[in-house]
């Protein structure tokens, strides 16, 4: 059974498009479950139904089972992750960690080591006599998670706890947190718009926009085969390229026609998406970044192999990204740094590269 049984539900605030326009998914028992959207999906919307903050004007909400409706928020035993303002200003880090422990009639010994563990974890354990004032926004909006997590709820809710923190900090939450989750065998619903988050931490991924669940599917399902367009480009760093083909059929195989190129495709792609039976027309190819690469100059005229000048290139250290022109079209490459050292190409410079046609995507 699962821990949390979400169908069917809406919410709309006034008169416009709904926040919420019947959305359905399960959470189970000891998930990391992430709700990933960009802003305005509706993800504090679904929390804030879970948690009974807010009410649904229609579908479901089940805990472990129970249906929610009517159940007032204390009675859920859901956790939420507030931001470091809902923290007891007079008492100090463990006393604020201590108090949803001491409700719940805790022993002090169980209640002591819960603290030291969770607080340990999150990098607080040398806070734990400060008051809130006495720390920087950082450190509060850790005990505020710290606060969450020590107590015993049937699921926690977590509303984007980590995006206000520095990216160094940011990155070790990351790995902290998923180690946190397993330790305390913990069920979180946990809302990010930063797709990076989910795919590192969550077991699996449920893409919301516009108040529809776009797709579920585990990190690597949602990367390697996006259901639609929207997923595609909002998941993946950098993101896919995206370009409208006609589909055509070219002697006894079959290419993509751009308004600037022709990727010739492959066999058994085609046949994997049953285009051999299709008219022709128009489709949407998605190339990642990662599945175009650089070749020499030789290579002009090979399959596949298209010429194209450098619009815009970054350097990440140990990785660039290349933008790349070709005539109307912007295609951007990422690359490992090149292993001879040889300088960056400079903007306008010829370059060329490949496509790699059994790795594209295809979108109607
Ligand atoms: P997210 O958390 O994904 O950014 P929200 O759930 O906060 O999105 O909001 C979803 C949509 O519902 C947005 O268009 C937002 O403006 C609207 N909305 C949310 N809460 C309210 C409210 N209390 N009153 C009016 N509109 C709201
Ligand atoms: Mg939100």
């Amino acid at each position: 059974m699962a821990e949390l049984h979400i169908e069917g539900l809406e919410r709309r605030f006034g008169s416009g498009k709904p926040a919420l326009d019947g959305i359905s998914f399960d959470v189970a028992e000891r998930e990391f479950v992430f709700l990933l959207g960009p802003s305005g999906a509706g993800k504090t919307t679904t929390l804030r139904l879970t948690a009974g903050l807010d009410h649904p004007d229609a579908g479901r909400i089940l805990l472990g089972g129970r249906d929610m409706a009517g159940i007032a928020p204390r009675e859920r035993n859901v956790a939420m992750v507030y931001d470091k303002h809902s923290l007891y200003p007079h008492l100090n880090v463990f006393e604020n960690m201590a108090y949803p422990l001491r409700l719940r009639g805790l022993t002090d010994a169980d209640m002591k080591a819960r603290i030291d563990r969770t607080s340990e974890i999150l990098g607080i354990g040398q806070l734990l006599d400060r008051r809130p004032g006495q720390l920087s926004g950082g450190q509060q909006q850790r005990v505020a998670i710290g606060r969450a997590l020590v107590r015993d709820a049937s699921i926690y809710l977590m509303d984007e706890p980590i995006s206000h923190l520095d990216a160094k900090l940011r990155a070790h939450m990351r790995v902290e947190f998923k180690k946190l989750q397993r330790e305390f065998a913990a069920t979180i619903l946990y809302v990010s718009h930063d797709q990076l988050e989910a795919m590192t931490m969550g077991d699996r991924i449920i893409v919301l926009d516009q108040g529809r669940v776009q797709q579920i599917g585990t990190p690597r399902d949602i990367y390697d085969r996006p259901a639609n367009r929207f997923v595609a480009e909002f998941v993946g760093e950098p993101a896919m390229n995206t370009l409208t083909c006609d589909l055509m059929q070219d002697g006894t195989g079959w290419k993509a026609v751009s308004q600037d190129f022709a990727v010739h495709l492959d066999v058994a792609w085609v046949q994997r998406h049953g285009l051999q039976n299709r008219k022709p027309g128009k489709v949407v190819l998605g190339l990642r970044p990662q599945h175009l690469t650089l070749v020499p100059s030789e290579d002009t005229g090979q399959p596949n192999v298209e010429d194209g000048r450098v619009y815009a290139v970054e350097t990440l250290g140990s990785e660039t990204v290349y933008d790349i022109e070709i005539g109307g079209t912007v295609l951007r490459l990422w690359s490992r740094r090149q292993a001879d050292g040889r300088p960056l190409p400079a903007i306008g410079a010829p370059l060329h590269f490949r496509v790699n046609p059994q790795a594209l995507h295809l979108f109607d």
